[in-house]
Formats: C-alpha cells, structure tokens, sequence
C-alpha cells in the first residue's frame, strides 16, 4: 500500500487528515494489517449481517495480538480518529462500522483455549459462536452462547447474551470469568472481580463503551454432546392453541428446556413439505439439553398433527447453528424487541394479530424463554441489568433489497412493537437495538445501572473514544 496522509472521519466530526507518519504508524505493521478500500480482504471485512445498516470505514485494520489493539487504539486517540470495532458484524444497528473512520477488525484473534479440567474457555475476541462450540464440545462442555452460530462472540456477550443455556446459567455475561481489554489510554487491562471490577462491572453488558476486548474468560458446563432439539411447526389457523400451550410449557418446564416460538410465512425450504410455501406457520424451537426430553415435551407433542415434527437427538453443536441459513448476510433487516416478564392473555391476543399481519415473507414474529438462573441475581451484578426478563420477544422484519414494500416491512415491525410495548418489562435487549433506536431506549435497556455505567465510562473512556455503539455518553460530539 502507498502510505501518505489520508482523510478520516474525526472522532468529533468532520474529517481529519492523517499525518504520514499516523499512516506510517497504522500501516507499518505495529497496527497489524492495515487494509483500504479494493486491498485483498477488504470486502469480507466490511460485509456486515445487516445490509439496511451498512457504512463504510475509511480503513480497516486487523490486529493480530493485544498489543497490536493498544498500538492502533493510541494512534486513534492521539489523533482523534473515529474508530469502530468488529467482532463477527452481527449488530442490527452495524455499529461495527465507523463510517469513513476506522474500523479494527478483529478477525485475527480468533484463539479458543479450553481447560477441560477447570472447566474454562480463554476466547479470543474475533471468535464467532461456532469457533467456541466447537471447541468445547469436544471435551463435552459448552459457553452461554446465542442461537445463530455466525454470530460474534464478542458482540453478543459484552451486550449481554443469551441462548439456549441461559435458563440454566444466565446471561453469558453470568458465565465470565475476565475480560482482556484495551481502554482508550492504550492499555491492556486484565479485568476480572478482584481486578478492576468496576471495569469488570461495566463490561458485563455495557457493548462497546469501555475499550476493546482481545479476550474473554469463560467458565463451562457440561452440555451434550447431544442434546434433544428441533422444530416443530402447526399451521397459524391453530396458533392461539400453540401459543396457548407454549405459555402454559414455558411457566413450568424444567430449566432444561428452552423453547422459542416463532411465526411466519413458511419458507421454501426442503424440510417443509411444498404445500404450505409461503402459507402462515407458527412452530417452537426446542433444545432440551438434560435428562428426560421425552417426558418434558409431551405437553407439546400432544397438541398433535404438526405440519413437520423435526425434534430429534443431534449434536449440540448442530443445534446451535440450525437457524442459520435463515439468517443470510446482506439481506436488510429491522428488529424491534422487548423484555416480558410474563406472557399475559392480552398480550399473547396482540402478539398474534401483529404476528399474522405481517408483510413480508421472510420476516417473523419470535419469542425466546429465558426465565430461571438470570433472574435469582441481584438487579446490580453487572451492567447487563434485566433481572425480571422472562421471556425476548422480537418482530424480524426482513426482505431482500431493493423492495419496494421495504417501507411497508419497517412500518409492521414497528406497529407491531407498538402494539405491545405496554406489556414490556420496560428495559429492552440492548443488542436487539436497530440504528434509529435512541439515547433513550439505550438509557432503558440498563434502567437503574445506567448511571453507575456512565460513571465507568467516564472513568476509563473520559473522551468517548469508543462511542460507535450503543453510547453511553451520547451527547458528546458524533455518536
Ligand atoms: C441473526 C442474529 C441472531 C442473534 N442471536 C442472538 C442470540 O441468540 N443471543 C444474543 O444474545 N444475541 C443475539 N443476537 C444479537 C447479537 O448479540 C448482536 O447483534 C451482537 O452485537 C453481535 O455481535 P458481533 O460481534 O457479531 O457484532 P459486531 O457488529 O461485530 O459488533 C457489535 C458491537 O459490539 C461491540 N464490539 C464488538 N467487538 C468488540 C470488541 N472486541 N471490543 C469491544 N467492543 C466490541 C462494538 O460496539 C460493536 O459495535 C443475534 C443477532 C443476529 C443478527
């Protein structure tokens, strides 16, 4: 690459032209791989999930060590340069992206070191999902990780996490250990409970705001390495009774058994029999990953004459990608979501009208249960928050580009969300925010933490260097 000055945007707005030796600085090797638009890799590393968010940075750089973070994190600073970080670019709201600034792309790291015997996991911070579960199912043992195994680990469990474990152990944030991290004076930090815990405190939910992490420590559990899950799906003409007995399941079920509900208009896929393309579906998403799924999912199976019944013994770690090919990358995509502590009657009435008129086809309606060990910890233990969340629920609204229904599919989401934000905890998932999701609905998903977030924040990120996420600090300049 020639280096010479180049323009990027600036931390505070407008641009900023880089010196020489900054680019000298970034693209000699101390910063890792330094990569501009038409380079070898650059599209990989700009694709992001969410097509409806994307933005393009005026560099990438892909680190390869810690130090390699802190060095680019110093430039950065020194120079006011709005950075952004990537982890597997799964946020709906792209904020992996600083648009015409600077992205770290954290590819690089991608290390998973598991003690078998200690029962822990050191991952490195560009690890997607399935890296980890492959890992540790090889010794039987599993992290709190999400359903859609394309999915950053690094995302997904500095915003929190969740999946199909997390009735039994929490929040993935529950199950870290430590996190290394680079804070915006360039340096690299271990933090863990007895080491830096209000940083410790503050990266337990709070995304993107205190530095960026290069590793996380997380403790395991033994899970599989087969598990009982599946889909099973009923035509939406019986969708009341479903979700009926969906609420009435997930109220007692053992901790065992996760079940997400979803309804849609059925996709063309091989495994649902041609007939019922494109017609109305409700199914559950089941993982029992304990002893007697047979016993625990008769309720379900007794509600009898399912269109496809694909619940079986499979490996976990099948299970945890299953749902990928539904979530392809480009396609645009617009969530709204919301935390239930219950599923009431009327809600369950105004989730389903919404759910029935949706718009697209490949868009859906979901809920996810997630009652159990996260809701026995103090509202405090980390900045995650959402103590009384018992359920997730989301309108997906998806479509491929260019639609010119697009309009159309946001506005359903949307009404739809609406239609049952009175029924919400009245925190929210801060990793299911979109892009025009505001300060305020940031402020709600910590509710009670946020103010001792910000006093972190301010602590070790005094100027909002890391502010291309879901800020904490959005009043100051470009956010
Ligand atoms: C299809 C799909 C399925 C999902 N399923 C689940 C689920 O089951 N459970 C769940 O909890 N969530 C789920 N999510 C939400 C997911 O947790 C968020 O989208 C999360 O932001 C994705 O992380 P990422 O690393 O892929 O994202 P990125 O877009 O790469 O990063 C998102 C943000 O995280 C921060 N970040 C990333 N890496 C670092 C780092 N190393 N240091 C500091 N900050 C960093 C940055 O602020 C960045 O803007 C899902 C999302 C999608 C699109």
């Amino acid at each position: 690459m020639a280096l010479g000055t180049i323009e990027v945007a600036a931390v505070e707005g407008g641009p900023v032209t880089l010196p020489a030796a900054a680019v000298e600085e970034l693209g000699g090797g101390r910063c890792g791989r330094l990569l501009q638009a038409g380079d070898d890799g650059w599209d990989a590393a700009v694709l992001i999930w969410n097509g409806m968010a994307a933005t393009t940075p005026a560099l990438v750089l892909q680190p390869a060590s810690p130090a390699e973070v802190a060095a680019a994190v110093r430039v950065a600073a020194d120079h006011g340069v709005l950075i952004g970080v990537k982890g597997g670019g799964h946020n709906i709201a792209g904020t992996s992206m600083a648009p015409g600034g600077l992205t770290l792309d954290m590819s690089r790291l991608s290390a998973v070191a598991v003690d078998p015997a200690g029962r822990t996991a050191q991952v490195g911070a560009g690890c997607l999902l399935k890296d980890v579960d492959r890992e540790t199912q090889a010794h039987g043992l599993a992290a709190v990780l999400g359903f859609v195994s394309e999915t950053g680990v690094a995302g997904l469990t500095l915003g929190g996490g969740f999946g199909y474990l997390t009735r039994r152990f929490g929040w993935t944030v529950d199950t870290l250990d430590e996190v290394e991290v680079v804070t915006a004076d360039g340096q690299v930090r271990t933090a863990r409970a007895d080491q830096e815990p209000d940083l410790f405190w503050a990266l337990r939910g709070g995304g993107g705001n205190l530095g960026v992490a290069t590793r996380f420590g997380f403790r395991l559990h033994e899970v599989g390495p087969t598990i009982t899950g599946g889909l099973i799906a009923w035509s939406a003409d019986r969708a009341a009774e479903v979700l009926a007995a969906y609420r009435e399941v997930t109220e007692s079920a053992p901790r065992e058994l996760t079940l997400a509900l979803t309804a849609r208009l059925a996709p063309p896929a091989p495994f649902l029999p041609a007939r019922w393309h494109g017609q109305p579906i409700v199914g559950m998403v089941v993982c029992h990953s304990g002893a007697d799924p047979g016993g625990d999912l008769a309720p379900i199976r007794a509600l009898g004459d399912p269109i496809v019944d694909l619940v079986t013994e499979k490996p976990y770690a099948e299970q945890q990608a299953m749902l990928d090919a539904t979530q392809p990358k480009g396609l645009h995509y617009y969530w709204k979501s919301e935390f239930l502590a219950e599923l009431t009657p009327a809600f369950c009435d105004t989730f389903l009208a919404r759910a029935l008129a949706v718009t697209s086809p490949l868009s859906q309606s979901g809920l996810f249960h997630l009652g159990g060990a996260l809701n026995e910890r103090a509202e405090d233990d980390g900045a995650v928050g959402n103590r009384t969340a018992r359920y997730v629920m989301a309108f997906a609204g998806c479509w491929p580009p260019p639609d010119p229904r697009a309009g159309e599919h946001v506005a359903w989401a949307r009404q739809s969300w609406e239609a049952v934000r009175a029924f919400s905890t009245g925190g929210n998932y801060l990793n299911f925010q979109v892009a025009d999701d505001d300060a305020t609905r940031t402020s709600a998903a910590y509710g009670g933490n946020y103010g001792r977030l910000r006093r972190a924040k301010a602590a070790y990120d005094p100027g909002n260097l890391f502010r291309v996420n879901r800020n904490v600090t959005p009043s100051a300049g470009r956010a």
